[in-house]
């Protein structure tokens, strides 16, 4: 598990990802939108959890606040060890490099950079090592594209190069907002079972989808409705293998 070495602030719980009555409220011209309220969540090392909730329900809120990209309005997370509510600026930059890599339903890539370049471009943010953007393309099967710029490849690749980028950073927590949304089921099977190769091989992983069908490969769904779980279990029906999805 990550550790931000300099965090003055440690976590004594074993959960990986920790959300405590975490609430998030926007005004709007006197107008409250809570767009969370009063979540609590634990997410274990290794888990594949999808969170299901029809748009609007506060997926992608709740993504973002895992990811440190938005604060709550009250409440308490810490990932990976790290209170971030609590935490200074300069050490939730070193969390967005060090623990979280985000996957996009709208891929997200640079157009003006090729294949490779995008993936060596989440390499050098992190100063890894930029020979590793060819093996982590060859992971996801892009071996042969890597030369080609985003507009040159279909839906699908552009969303493998996107989870290359991800994997490319080592982050230990993959976060996937709609990461089949724009792709059509054969492809978006296809990134599920990437998706679901990386938690085989240690990655924790959380996926927002509005598709019922999708949160039947997770090991855990939880639901959210207006800001708030309805429910957190297995997939109601059993667990589905990939192969066995329609939508
Ligand atoms: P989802 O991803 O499930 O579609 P969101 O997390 O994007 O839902 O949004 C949850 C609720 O919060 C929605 O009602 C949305 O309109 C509202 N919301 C999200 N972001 C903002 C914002 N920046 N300002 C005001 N309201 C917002
Ligand atoms: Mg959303």
């Amino acid at each position: 598990m990550w550790m931000e070495p300099t965090s003055t602030i440690e976590d004594d719980s074993e959960a990986l990802i920790r959300l405590e009555n975490v609430s998030k409220r926007y005004d709007m011209n006197s107008i409250i939108v809570t767009a969370l309220d009063s979540v609590d969540l634990q997410v274990d090392e290794g888990e594949f959890l999808v969170v299901l909730g029809p748009s609007g329900s506060g997926k992608t809120t709740l993504l973002n606040m895992i990811g440190a990209l938005d604060s709550p309005t009250s409440g308490d997370i810490s990932v990976a060890g790290m209170n971030i509510t609590g935490a200074h600026r300069k050490e939730l930059f070193a969390f967005r490099r060090r623990a979280v890599a985000f996957i996009f339903q709208s891929f997200n890539l640079f157009p003006g950079l090729t294949a490779l370049e995008n993936v060596q471009f989440a390499i050098d943010i992190n100063k890894g090592d930029r020979s590793e953007a060819q093996h982590v393309l060859e992971e996801v099967g892009l071996g042969e594209r890597e030369r080609h710029f985003p507009h040159e490849l279909s839906g699908g690749e552009q969303q493998r190069v996107a989870i290359a980028r991800a994997l490319a950073t080592g982050n230990p927590v993959l976060l996937a907002d709609e990461p089949t949304g724009e792709l059509d089921f054969r492809t978006g099977v296809s990134i599920l079972e990437l998706l679901q190769e990386q938690v085989k091989s240690g990655k924790t992983v959380l996926v927002v989808t509005h598709n019922r069908e999708i949160s039947r490969v997770a090991d855990r769904v939880v639901e959210l409705s207006s800001g708030r779980i309805v429910s957190d279990g297995p997939s109601k029906g059993g667990r589905a293998a990939i192969s066995d999805l329609h939508w």
